[in-house]
């Protein structure tokens, strides 16, 4: 069967649809879940058209999107997709890459409790090499409600690259957006040591959590304290897989190991900094049909 994208509306929307199930452009879908593993509930989908230009992060051996072991998905079931520098958006839900959605259950939530258990024998993803989290069950449970990134667990002082050329943001590189104003690229360095890269002309951003250090072309280490470094306002990043610093676990909270946190932003409309998902965005239809929203970013798999 065939599935097409349709205008919705004309802010720039636009919405998904089926001519199987008949509904129509400014209809959003809304497909009822069945138990644990249902089919997603969704409503606009932006058609986007990025290409490919993003490279795996890490060189290690085994290092790629689809062989990297990821302990923590980017969860899609988020109450808003906008970048926001509050508490995570914890819905109860998570949802893969793939559409898929499960319920994190009532006893496990709660901080550094929020994951999904899974129905036995189940297959999270094909698109990549879920392991979870060794001290909350592995595989047997999906991290984690309103994660806004991938967990890629590599020990501490793996080298990272960067995915793409571009430049080091500071907070003045926000303004005009949605995150004018916030101060989140010196919260975010200064909290999780997270480096973050403008890409154009693609419009997206890349960032790079938890360093345990961060080459000196792009963060300013005057001050001894490792929770004052600051980016570096226009630093520039001239080419894909650039050395940009080590891996390593450097936040107040977290628990879970040591993990290069990698996330990806994307500018729409111009000024909506919005979570990406670098392997895609898949919604699973009643028929088993499988449409893609959003497209792969990595150049390779
Ligand atoms: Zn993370």
């Amino acid at each position: 069967m065939a599935h097409h994208f349709e205008r919705s509306d004309d802010l720039g929307l636009w919405a998904i649809f089926s001519a199987q199930t008949g509904q129509s452009a400014s209809t959003p879908i809304s497909i009822p879940k069945t138990g644990n593993q249902g089919y997603i509930k969704t409503s606009y989908c932006p058609v986007v058209t990025t290409q490919p230009f993003l490279d795996f992060p890490i060189k290690v051996a085994g290092a790629s999107p689809s062989g990297a072991p990821v302990t923590a998905i980017l969860d899609h079931a988020r109450p808003n997709q906008l970048v926001s520098t509050g508490p995570y958006n914890k819905d109860h839900y998570v949802r893969t890459a793939q559409g898929a959605t499960y319920v994190v259950l009532p006893g496990d939530r709660g901080l550094g409790r929020d994951y999904a258990a899974l129905p036995a024998h189940t297959v999270v993803s094909t698109l990549f090499n879920y392991q979870g989290v060794t001290s909350q069950g592995g595989k047997a449970n999906l991290q984690y409600d309103g994660h806004p990134g991938y967990d890629y667990g590599y020990p501490q002082d793996t080298d990272v690259y960067a995915a793409a050329p571009g430049t080091v943001m500071t907070d003045d590189d926000f303004s005009g957006t949605s995150l004018a104003g916030s101060g989140i690229a010196t919260d975010y360095m200064s909290k999780y040591h997270a480096l973050i890269l403008r890409h154009d002309p693609q419009g997206y951003c890349t960032i790079y959590m938890h360093l345990h250090d961060i080459d000196s072309a792009y963060v300013d280490r005057s001050n001894p304290d490792p929770a004052a470094w600051k980016p570096i306002k226009g630093a520039v990043v001239s080419s894909r897989g650039a050395h940009l610093g080590l891996s390593g676990n450097y936040d107040t909270i977290s628990a879970v190991g040591y993990h290069l946190h990698f996330e990806v932003w994307r500018l729409d409309g111009g000024s909506d900094w919005n979570y990406s998902d670098p392997y895609g965005f898949y919604v699973s239809n009643p028929d088993n049909t499988v449409v893609r929203c959003y497209p792969p970013l990595w150049t390779g798999n």
